[in-house]
């Protein structure tokens, strides 16, 4: 499968940078790249509209940082997926460790989400990992394939349809420095084995990319393009420099 590139700016970014960035995106990420790779970037929802019109001529993704599970209704403050969709929305991230610890997300809502970003037509991005507190206690593996099983239970995946799931250790996050290859190689199996668990070959192979997250940047980025079953990145502080992503790109595989 192509490699998928996807760039998480988080709540970082008002109206005028996001369009900034996303000029400076179209200029520093060479247009042969995008032919070879999908890069997806997900920006706040204030910013989608601006963003996505930036991106019309390109062939830069757009993604949403969240959904709802309804499609629409009396819930406010909400994004409906449908509507994600109609703003050039293709994917979105669900299940990011900042929601599940600030707004005490849970597998269960996480799991009604991934379905309802299904049925809009987005691709979900679902985000998993271990807290430190986990890891020490040597939980690791539980907690990584207890948050898959949890949030893809009862989701069965269309030929035409594509899930990407994020190996993102939440103490690694934001660090500055990334988790050692080998531990991340050793939970993309876990993750790849449970996914042999809950859909048919085909679908694990052609349908489903993992990703590694947690603090990648241009200079870090080569430990992780050669490990088996990552399929590409989900960055978040090296994503809001044009050049830096542009360098993680280029050296994806
Ligand atoms: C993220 O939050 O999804 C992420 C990968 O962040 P960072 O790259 O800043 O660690």
């Amino acid at each position: 499968m192509r490699p998928i590139i996807i760039a998480n700016w988080k709540m970082n970014l008002g109206y005028r940078d996001s369009l900034k960035l996303a000029e400076d995106l179209v200029r520093a990420i060479p247009e042969a790249e995008l032919y070879k790779k999908d890069v997806v970037v997900c920006p706040s929802a204030s910013s989608l509209l601006i963003v996505a019109e930036m991106f019309k001529k390109h062939h830069i993704v757009m993604g949403a940082q969240d959904v709802f599970w309804r499609e629409q209704g009396a819930f406010t403050g909400c994004e409906s997926p449908k509507f994600l969709w109609e703003a050039g929305c293709r994917l979105a991230i669900i299940g990011h460790s900042e929601r599940r610890q600030n707004l005490q997300e849970t597998d269960a809502m996480v799991n009604q989400k991934i379905k309802a970003a299904l049925v809009a037509g987005l691709a979900p991005i679902l985000c998993v990992g271990e807290t430190y507190e986990e890891r020490a206690a040597g939980k690791t593996d539980n907690v990584i394939m207890g948050q898959t099983i949890k949030a893809l239970s009862g989701i069965q995946l269309l030929a035409n349809e594509q899930l990407v799931v994020a190996y993102e250790p939440v103490w690694v996050i934001g660090s500055g420095r990334p988790i050692e290859p080998e531990e991340a190689e050793h939970a993309s199996r876990i993750i790849y084995q449970t996914l042999l668990d809950l859909f048919p070959l085909t679908i694990v192979q052609n349908n489903i990319r993992i990703v590694y997250g947690g603090s990648i940047d241009g200079s870090t980025v080569s430990d992780f393009t050669g490990l088996e079953y990552f399929g590409g990145f989900l960055v978040g502080g090296a994503s809001l420099h044009a050049e830096e992503f542009a360098s993680i790109i280029k050296q994806t595989e």
